[in-house]
């Protein structure tokens, strides 16, 4: 997002930077079509038919507000994935304003110098505490932003003690709607269709990089997430208020998040209790507290990936918690507004405590400390060579590294750690840094943590080095080189020789300079390596090469490579069953490699065909060809029965005309043997079982690029049998340890068992793993490529 500086208001004195918000409104783009296609009140996302604030209404009422208060700056701090506004709000005392100096300094502090931090603290009783509150990340959960907007109209304009305490110890901060796509269309994701409260170790959307980029700015003492709809869990316990159930992931320093962590969840439980009375709703008048999953309960809401946006800002030192209200209506909106009602009076009343165990973590950090983890959990640093000839995957992850507040160094000169020598230019991240926990939950190889507990609630693994494919060493011994801090990297390509040149089949970015060049209607060819050549001359292909961020050199062509064709590819749409859109992460994928992709719903399959297409990709869940869809899903669906039968001849024809299909993960490989495209047995585990899994990769053409002993991603995780005659491309590794990292019991029945098949007679491709989870699986994402320039 493009920024510009903000020089009057309280913000001035902080750290954020961004667009100031005009008193017209007149800036914003797609503002007219709001109000054209929002409000679906209608919705099945929506089905109690609350009358919630609606998106095109919060820019105007947050005008009304600033101007009969001044304590309140309000900016746009970026636009979601369909370009609306993100509105940031902060509200501090304005008396408070000529001591902002004082907090910078503190943050400035809590990273270079936390004991003089916490010194200062003690010594001046007065200061300041960040505390951010996140409105609505899920659309359809529309309380959470309705009781944002009652506190900012409250702290900017009230006078009672209890406001003028709360804001003599604290700056507000309030992500105001944080997904307004979803508040627009009442959808739980994003105008991409992503779950944005499962992006934030990815950070694929400009909505979840919006709030890192907040976070990272202020380090909030406290994250409060706003959410819904949880009732029942515990009798009469109504509404949901973490701390989570084991097993917590073993970088956080817990030890002190879970004291206060606890004492804030029950002070909020405290607050909606002494409100009651209050409450209209049958559920609420034998209501007797709020579930906290760690207080009564074992298992089952955990906290252990970074995936979701508290649990990521514990990583940058907040007493994190997501609140569930119990009901999509007025008394949710009470109910979420007195807990973080309770949450701001009981960091008023601990800061100085809590914020001196805030420090503690970033000690810890700097000083290679962990008093609770075992001797060697954290390495003393991570080395990350560069690939010459492809830098790009490790540029892609040492930019994102610095994005989320760690730091990265270069080497000056070569060196030698961990009995390996390396380069100048190497990377390194140091461990005795603040935010050591985030770094190593990032580099980390993940955990086997299926006999730890029941169940998952979502991903149990997610290394970036495994799962972007970039190298990173840990070391357990001190490193000392030479090296010089390293800020945001532009890698520039370039063309070398005199050509032909080869495209060597190494990143996602590597392709989507192939579909570059192929849409210029530059010749490439492709061998049966996999690799890419262009006998194009260096000038034509220069500027491409340039922004790809590739070294291209020259090589001969191999007699066997054959010319690949700019290709249309189709998806089948999968429009928000059971609130996912299951193809989304297989679609962000392809765009990243850079085909032409056209979303079909099963209905337009149905009844207009795939004419034109040359490609299909079915990535989602197999409901998407079911006939007994629940209401909630039918919309998502077929109109009608016979429109399965026009769907399977359609496809049919478009494969007998040369048509390409491709099925990915286990849901399409279940609808691809429903469609009879394949004899093979198709067998699935638990829906929730996943995971990082070594795998062999045979090296031809679907696999290219990849090795005997490589890895791969499984979410509900799939394999073939039965397979006859047909080609197997890549089979779960043929050992008893093949599951690296994750959540996955009882998998014995998978080892060395096929996950990449070609039928043999069809063009028909199953892949198993997740070439396209969530815009997640980088490294997976040329198995797309592959299948699709196979010919
Ligand atoms: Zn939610």
């Amino acid at each position: 997002m493009k920024k510009k500086q903000v020089i009057t208001g309280i913000l001035a004195a902080s750290l954020l930077v961004s667009v100031p918000l005009t008193p017209a409104l007149a800036g914003p783009v797609k503002w007219v079509n709001v109000n054209v296609n929002e409000e679906q009140d209608g919705s099945l996302f929506n089905s109690e038919n609350y009358d919630f604030i609606k998106y095109s209404e919060i820019g105007k009422k947050l005008e009304e507000i600033n101007k009969q208060s001044n304590r309140i700056k309000i900016e746009i701090t970026g636009t979601s994935s369909q370009g609306y506004p993100l509105y940031a709000v902060t509200i501090a005392d304005p008396k408070s304003q000529g001591k902002f100096g004082k907090i910078q300094a503190l943050r400035k502090q809590m990273f270079k110098n936390p004991e003089k931090a916490q010194d200062w603290i003690a010594k001046n009783p007065d200061f300041k505490v960040p505390i951010m509150i996140n409105g609505s990340i899920h659309g359809t959960e529309f309380v959470g932003t309705d009781a944002v907007m009652q506190l900012i109209e409250r702290f900017a304009t009230q006078n009672d003690a209890e406001t003028k305490e709360i804001l003599e110890n604290n700056i507000l901060i309030f992500n105001v709607v944080q997904n307004p796509d979803g508040r627009v269309d009442a959808t739980r994701f994003n105008g991409e269709g992503i779950d944005l409260n499962r992006d934030f170790i990815t950070q694929s959307q400009p909505e979840t990089q919006q709030t890192v980029e907040l976070l990272t700015e202020w380090n909030p003492m406290v994250f409060l997430d706003t959410h819904g709809y949880v009732k029942n869990y515990g009798p009469n316990l109504q509404g949901l208020i973490e701390p989570c159930t084991p097993p917590h992931n073993p970088n956080y320093e817990y030890d002190l998040y879970e004291d206060w962590a606890m004492g804030q969840a029950q002070a909020m439980e405290a607050e909606i209790m002494a409100d009651k009375a209050s409450f209209e709703g049958n559920l609420y008048q034998s209501m007797e507290g709020a579930y906290i999953p760690l207080r009564d309960d074992a298992a089952g809401w955990d906290d252990y990936p970074p995936i979701f946006t508290p649990m990521y800002a514990m990583y940058h030192g907040a007493y994190g918690h997501t609140l569930e209200a119990p009901t999509n209506d007025e008394d949710g909106v009470r109910w979420m507004y007195n807990a973080i009602m309770g949450s701001l009076k009981y960091a008023t009343e601990n800061k100085e405590a809590m914020i001196t165990d805030q420090i503690e973590m970033f000690k810890r950090g700097i000083n290679f400390e962990h008093p609770n983890h075992e001797e060697g959990h954290f390495p003393n640093a991570y080395i990350l060579p560069v690939d010459e000839k492809d830098p790009t995957v490790t540029e892609k992850a040492v930019n994102h590294l610095l994005k989320n507040d760690i730091e990265v160094v270069q080497a000056s000169k070569a060196f030698t750690a961990g009995g390996q020598s390396y380069p100048k230019g190497t990377y390194l991240v140091q461990m005795n840094q603040a935010k050591a926990g985030l770094a190593n939950t990032m580099l980390w190889d993940g955990e086997d943590i299926s006999n730890d507990t029941p169940a998952m609630y979502d991903i149990s693994a997610w290394s970036l080095p495994e799962l972007w494919g970039f190298e990173a060493n840990p070391v357990h011994e001190p490193v000392n080189v030479v090296a010089s801090k390293v800020n945001n990297i532009t890698g520039q390509g370039a063309v070398s020789g005199k050509g032909p040149f080869l495209i060597p089949n190494s990143s996602v970015k590597a392709i989507e300079l192939v579909n570059t060049l192929l849409d210029q209607g530059v010749t490439v060819k492709r061998d049966s390596n996999g690799d890419f050549y262009t006998e194009a001359a260096a000038n034509k292909i220069s500027a491409a090469v340039k922004t790809s961020g590739l070294q291209i050199g020259t090589a001969k062509v191999p007699a066997d490579a054959e010319a690949v064709d700019s290709l249309n590819v189709a998806i089948l749409k999968d429009g928000g069953m059971g609130k996912v859109q299951s193809h989304s992460g297989t679609k962000l994928a392809l765009k990243r490699l850079g085909f032409k992709v056209t979303e079909v719903t099963p209905v337009e399959v149905a009844t207009t065909g795939l004419t034109g297409f040359d490609v299909f990709v079915y990535s989602g869940t197999e409901s998407l060809i079911a006939t007994n869809l629940s209401a909630a899903n039918k919309e998502f669906g077929f109109e009608n029965s016979g429109q399965y039968a026009t769907f399977k001849a359609n496809v049919d024809a478009f494969l007998s005309n040369g048509g390409k299909y491709i099925a990915v993960g286990a849901g399409a490989s279940r609808a691809t043997k429903t469609l009879g495209l394949t004899d093979n047995t198709i067998n699935t585990a638990g829906s929730n079982s996943n995971g990082i899994v070594k795998v062999a990769y045979e090296g031809d053409s679907l696999t290219a690029g990849y090795d005997q002993d490589d890895l791969g991603f499984v979410y509900r995780p799939v394999w073939y049998t039965g397979l006859a005659n047909d080609e197997v491309s890549a089979t779960i590794a043929d050992s008893n340890d093949f599951f690296v990292a994750g959540h996955w019991r009882n998998n014995g029945n998978a080892q060395g068992q096929a996950v990449i098949v070609k039928e043999q007679d069809k063009d028909v491709t199953l892949i198993g793993l997740e070439a396209g989870f969530r815009d997640h699986t980088d490294y997976l994402f040329r198995l797309l490529s592959n299948a699709i320039f196979t010919k």
